[in-house]
């Protein structure tokens, strides 16, 4: 097997002008320009690895820079130089002496790191002619344990503990596969209820979505408490009793009312309320979840696995909400998979943006094939947004993500798309100018 040496690392800042259509709004982040920092390894072999970080648009190209800095401890290295032992990778990616003073862990730096470890990800599994998910499914339980950095999350989860629970689900996993290859894994869609479409579009939408077979349904709240009532009423009213109904706040609120108006909702069944109120506020979140009577999901604004550690420890979440970017790339995820199964806690990856569905299929599907074993009130996200800009898009069937079957980590994007999106001197930027 050819062993290449990463000779150039490309990041460019891509952007689409999804504002202009209300795709992606919320309470919060009304006017999201889907975009994403782009890693390119380019090596001495035919091989090449592709792997982004996610942005609402402005400050995307802060990304960009942090992330053309840490190109440094990739470049004029050979691939198994990185992949002989991940775990340290990724450490030197998020613990430079002087470059973690940003962080540490977090942020822009972090998802910085995010778009390298994954573009390093996406390359090895082409080396090894794998589809991510295959790639760790066939590691060993030592293997896998090897990728995660336990440091900060060992007072939750040991070593042997994780071992434990690796090597408990090797049994069946060939039928989990088996069943993955049949049906595929169960998903939701967020693309009926955006915060900036009107009523109609809402009704209308649910319906196409309903007739299309899906059963899960996420609409935007935090507006007035009347707007969100009427909206979670004609939402329920279209999907119906049966249908799972989530809501997503994004952060609107404090926790008080957070708690108010969780209850108030709480009259349309809701299947979980996401974001109810600031993404670090851990014991707020768990009063929210004590006092509310729903079910609480958070993630996508969850900065790292400590974070993630005292949402489990402190009873705030019943919904793990990962983020392929946000956490920095496929290790510290697998970190936050083994928490969320030793705490029983189901995992939800958050989607959608550009590039995120491509991924976390991937890390929905191991999680069931090798670490919780379980698909029991588990759902990936899904927005139906920018997928044709993938050389290997997602597939949904049924409202089940299809396993990925080219070899990578699906976010190789077409290279028409990297010229026209380019901020700001792409073509579809200049036109719009
Ligand atoms: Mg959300």
């Amino acid at each position: 097997m050819i062993d290449p040496t990463i000779t150039r690392v490309e990041v460019l800042d891509l952007r689409f002008p999804t504002s202009r259509e209300s795709i992606g709004s919320d309470a919060v982040n009304k006017n999201p320009d889907y975009s994403a920092a782009y890693c390119i390894l380019r090596t001495d072999s035919e091989l090449t690895g592709y792997g982004l970080t996610f942005t609402l648009g402005r400050g995307n190209e802060l990304c960009v820079g942090a992330a053309r800095y840490l190109a440094g401890f990739v470049q004029n290295r050979r691939l198994s130089a990185l992949t002989d032992d991940l775990r340290a990778f990724s450490r030197q990616l998020t613990d430079d002496s002087q470059f973690r003073w940003l962080g540490p862990e977090k942020g822009v730096t972090h998802l910085a790191a995010a778009a390298l470890i994954n573009a390093v990800w996406d390359l090895y599994a082409r080396q090894q002619n794998k589809p991510l998910w295959r790639l760790l499914a066939d590691m060993t339980s030592d293997q896998i344990l090897r990728l995660v950095d336990f440091r900060y999350i060992d007072d939750a989860i040991t070593e042997q503990e994780a071992l434990a629970l690796l090597n408990a689900q090797r049994k069946g996993r060939e039928e989990r596969i088996a069943d993955l290859e049949r049906s595929g894994y169960p998903a939701y869609t967020t693309s009926v209820g955006w915060f900036g479409f009107s009523d109609e579009k809402v009704r209308s939408l649910c319906h196409e979505a309903l007739a299309q077979g899906w059963q899960h349904f996420k609409l935007k709240v935090g507006s007035e408490p009347a707007d969100d009532l009427r909206r979670a009423a004609l939402v329920r009213d279209e999907i119906g009793g049966s249908s799972k109904l989530m809501m997503d706040a994004n952060q609107r609120w404090g926790v008080n009312e957070a708690i108010d108006r969780t209850r108030e909702l709480a009259a349309f069944h809701p299947w979980w309320m996401e974001e109810p109120t600031s993404p670090d506020d851990i014991l707020g979140h768990a009063r929210i979840r004590r006092e509310s009577g729903v079910r609480i999901a958070t993630g996508e604004h969850c900065q790292n696995r400590v974070m993630f550690k005292q949402l489990l420890q402190a009873n705030a979440i019943d919904v793990c909400q990962i983020d392929s970017c946000r956490l920095a790339g496929v290790n510290e995820n697998l970190a936050v998979l083994l928490m969320a199964a030793k705490f029983g806690v189901p995992v939800c990856p958050h989607a959608g943006g550009v590039g995120l569905c491509e991924y976390v299929q991937h890390l929905s599907a191991f999680d069931y094939i090798a670490v919780s074993g379980s698909l029991e009130n588990r759902v990936t996200e899904y927005v139906d947004h920018l997928h044709e800009h993938f050389v290997d898009p997602v597939r949904i069937r049924n409202a089940h993500y299809l396993l990925p079957t080219q070899p990578g980590y699906s976010a190789e994007m077409y290279p028409q798309t990297l010229k026209d999106y380019s901020f700001p001197d792409g073509k579809v930027w200049r036109d719009l100018a």
